[in-house]
């Protein structure tokens, strides 16, 4: 068993002080490690720390603040192997991936916000009356909350840290219960580098520790990735204080196969997309909408795109597809496929069981002859399944494609240039690939619309979400 401190307040590792939460390994399902909850004593002493900490951190110049954040990258980059063991052990994550893309993007991200802290965009100051002066100031908003989920914990973490900090606010962050190791190990190398209580960790489950946060009288913001349902219990829990929000809530990802697309490119693509993380991911490309024309050849080739996917031990370099993060998540996986199965005339076409082998595993499962309305193609699985649905003419994709509650990420694979601006214009989703899925780049926004909740991770306008826009006036 690891000897982790749960909490991370004030610039120090402590025990939590309420019940212990279980962490696992979920490639053998062994208990890894036990971390006592935050108590709502210790929830308010981090709340405090970041809040004296606010003082400090945001008089300190822009350039200062980036300097100190440069270095946190730095030392995030000299401890990769580290991190990326911590990751693979906690999320069964495969070694290289979770080295190259999550402690990647983690370094990455660091430093994208630290040069976007000194070059803040706004309107210029000037005389937009006669006789007075106006001028924008973009201020921080205080002290943070940042609610992140179990599927990049690393990165969710860094997503909920580094705009927030470079922004010149402090952040209380509540990683999931299921995977705070790497979190807490993020805010150890914070706290190298920044003052004591800029960047405070609390552990524990959202019902107390995450509730208890959210509702905190001196907290400016929530920022939450997670669930929809998460969402609606924060915004009620944040409506007597009236806390600004941010929200990321998941997503069920079309990808449009239009007849003229390059099918070789569309089944790398999904074979990538729709498996990566264990399908663990709010854009994994998992809503496949293929014209009659390229159906069974889609289908096809797919099959044996999947079958070849290597599913084992996450620490074996090779490996694609680890467990899931919890028996639970399993369990649920499996709930989707049997019952598309038993209720629809879907039909299973690879995998659609879990291996018989320790820890939470899922066979890579491709889903065929699903209808629009069925719940395998509305509903977000959250693992390693595919669904494929025939359609007849482009406007039916795109309808389907629109019909559906979430919207964050959405792609299109034609050759026809027209058809891509044209789906790209009309596809109601945060981000639309063409001819790609589930390529993110640090300087655009990510983000989603609908159900998938408002406000975008990542870009320079993410950083607007976390200050506050205020007009100052002069008379001449
Ligand atoms: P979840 O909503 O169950 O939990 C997310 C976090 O919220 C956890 O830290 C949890 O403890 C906390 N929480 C739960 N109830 C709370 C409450 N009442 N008050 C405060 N905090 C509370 O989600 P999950 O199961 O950890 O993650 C999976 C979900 O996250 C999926 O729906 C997925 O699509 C979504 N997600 C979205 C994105 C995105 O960028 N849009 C990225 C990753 C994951």
């Amino acid at each position: 068993m690891l000897d982790i401190r749960g909490q991370f307040i004030a610039g120090h590792s402590v025990g939590g002080d309420e019940a212990p939460e279980p962490v696992f390994n979920p490639a053998t399902g062994e208990e890894i490690a036990s971390l006592a909850s935050a108590s709502r004593a210790q929830v308010d002493a981090s709340v405090a720390a970041a809040e004296k900490a606010f003082a400090i951190w945001s008089k300190m110049p822009p350039k200062e603040r980036s300097l100190r954040m440069l270095k946190i990258a730095d030392r995030i980059e000299e401890m990769a192997d580290e991190f990326a063991q911590l990751e693979m052990l906690n999320c069964g994550k495969p070694i290289g991936t979770a080295k190259a893309v999550d402690v990647g993007n983690t370094v990455d991200v660091f430093r994208f916000f630290a040069g976007a802290a000194r070059t803040v965009p706004g309107v210029p100051a000037g005389e937009y009356r006669q006789g007075f002066t106006s001028m924008l100031r973009r201020d921080p908003l205080g002290v943070c909350v940042g609610i992140a989920p179990w599927n990049y914990p690393l990165m969710m973490a860094s997503w909920k840290i580094a705009p927030v900090i470079a922004a010149g606010n402090t952040v209380v962050l509540k990683p999931s219960e299921h995977t705070p190791l790497t979190a807490l190990k993020l805010a150890e190398v914070c706290a190298e580098f920044l003052p004591e209580g800029v960047v405070n960790v609390v552990t524990g489950n959202g019902a107390n520790v995450g509730a208890r946060l959210v509702q905190h009288p001196r907290v400016r913001m929530v920022s939450l990735t997670g669930d929809v349902a998460t969402g609606r219990k924060i915004l009620e829990a944040v409506a007597p204080t009236i806390k600004r929000t941010h929200f990321e809530l998941g997503g069920k990802a079309p990808v449009i196969v239009l007849a003229d697309a390059d099918i070789a490119a569309a089944v790398e693509a999904i074979a990538e997309g729709g498996f990566y993380n264990a399908g663990q991911d709010c854009t994994a490309a998992c809503r496949i909408y293929a014209h009659a024309d390229i159906h069974d050849r889609l289908v096809a080739d797919l099959q044996a795109a999947i079958e070849k996917i290597e599913m084992g031990d996450p620490s074996v370099p090779g490996t694609a597809l680890g467990p899931l993060i919890t028996a639970r998540q399993r369990d649920r996986v499996d709930g989707f496929v049997a019952r598309a199965a038993a209720d629809t005339p879907a039909e299973i076409v690879t995998g659609g069981s879990a291996p018989d082998r320790a820890g939470f595993y899922y066979s890579p499962t491709l889903i065929a002859g699903a209808r629009h309305q069925d719940e395998i193609v509305q509903k977000e699985v959250f693992g390693p399944v595919v669904s494929v649905t025939k359609f007849a003419d482009d406007a039916q994709a795109l309808n389907w494609a629109n019909d559906c509650d979430y919207g964050l990420a959405s792609s299109v694979w034609t050759r026809d240039v027209g058809k891509a601006a044209e789906f790209s214009a009309k596809l109601e989703y945060g981000v639309t690939w063409i001819n790609t899925h589930s390529v993110n780049v640090t300087e655009m926004p990510h983000g989603g619309v609908k159900s998938s909740g408002y406000g975008s991770d990542l870009s320079i306008y993410c950083l607007e979400h976390y200050m506050t826009t205020r007009h100052v006036m002069i008379k001449h």
